[in-house]
């Protein structure tokens, strides 16, 4: 009898579905067959010692899910012709955050509604707790950091994929934005969640949407497709993280060749992470330093011994800075650091 209630235990611990393999079949089904084998090595085992009527019950093995019009709850049925209702829990989320200036006709809700000198130099977020789980949105090599690209502000880090991947909320939450490339522009198909620990996350260049706006997510759920619509070449996750409209390096929270989280879970978010010069890889202090660099356009007529002069500082600074000579021709439209 000590047996049988060992056999139960294991069959009903590995049988319970996580939430993570709930929003993969594939993985689901690796499960269940798993489960399957265990059962079979163990009824091996146990053949000889075991009753009939207590094999039967060894034998009652998970087939498969059926989904239920609520998506956090599906149907389980058993080999032995018996099934139950599985419920994952829908996401506890925090109202007080998801309302702040919710807006689903604006990409950029919070714009011209809170002002960066307004948050405070530092603010503790609690990414991951017991209620709510982490999931990276796609694992892959990063084509592109967040960083100044060209004459432009890359505020995302780009991940290469297939078209057609999936791609997952990051934590639990609700989709602010659903947006098509029309809409969007740059940003290709488009989806914006804002989460239950006060972040936003875009995942942006979708071939496909698999939610709607308003609708709450799980970490780890499939919300779209990758893919490569809007200002794009080539396959790629572009992928944002803001706070109330401001930007930071994804990679601060994100290891995206390996899929864990970088950062603890109580992530401490510093105003200079917003600059645009700021990323991962640098102290604090670095980060800082970058922050409050001071960018200026070459205009026709611009020196290097004419803007020492303007801002404060010396030709061989400059040369340092921006990696040049002062030989170096200044061609109309670069910036340089000139002051940092
Ligand atoms: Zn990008």
């Amino acid at each position: 009898m000590k047996n049988v209630f060992f056999v139960l235990i294991i069959l009903f611990s590995t049988t319970t579905l996580s939430a993570q393999t709930f929003f993969d079949e594939s993985e689901t089904i690796e499960k269940m067959n798993t489960d399957t084998l265990i059962m079979q090595n163990i009824d091996l085992l146990t053949e000889s010692s075991l009753p009939e009527s207590t094999r039967e019950l060894v034998l009652r093995t998970v087939i498969d899910t059926i989904a239920t019009p609520d998506k956090f709850k599906k149907i389980v049925l058993f080999s032995d012709h018996t099934w139950e209702y599985y419920d994952l829990g829908m996401p506890v989320i925090n109202d007080s955050i998801i309302d702040l200036h919710w807006n689903d006709e604006k990409i950029h809700a919070y714009r011209d509604l809170v002002e960066l000198k307004s948050l405070p130099d530092e603010i503790d977020l609690l990414l991951v707790d017991s209620l709510h789980a982490f999931y990276a949105p796609i694992t892959g090599k990063i084509n592109s950091h967040y960083c100044f690209r060209g004459k432009r502000e890359h505020r995302g880090t780009d991940i290469k994929l297939e078209i057609g991947d999936p791609i997952r909320a990051c934590f639990d939450g609700k989709v602010r934005v659903v947006m098509n490339p029309r809409q969007t522009g740059g940003y290709g198909n488009l989806i914006v969640v804002r989460h239950a620990n006060g972040l936003e996350t875009y995942y942006a260049h979708l071939s496909s949407v698999k939610v709607k706006t308003g609708e709450i997510v799980k970490a780890g759920e499939i919300i779209g497709l990758g893919g490569n619509t809007g200002r794009s070449t080539g396959a790629h996750l572009h992928f944002e993280i803001r706070y109330q409209g401001f930007a930071f390096d994804p990679e601060r929270i994100i290891n995206f060749e390996t899929g864990e989280m970088r950062s603890a879970n109580l992530f401490c978010l510093k105003k200079h992470y917003f600059s645009i010069y700021s990323n991962y890889k640098q102290t604090d202090v670095q980060s800082l330093a970058a922050s409050q660099r001071i960018m200026h356009t070459i205009k026709s007529g611009d020196t290097l011994g004419g803007l020492a002069k303007k801002y404060g500082t010396t030709v061989t600074k400059l040369c340092t800075w921006n990696n040049i000579k002062s030989t170096t021709t200044l061609k109309i439209g670069r910036k340089l650091i000139v002051r940092q």
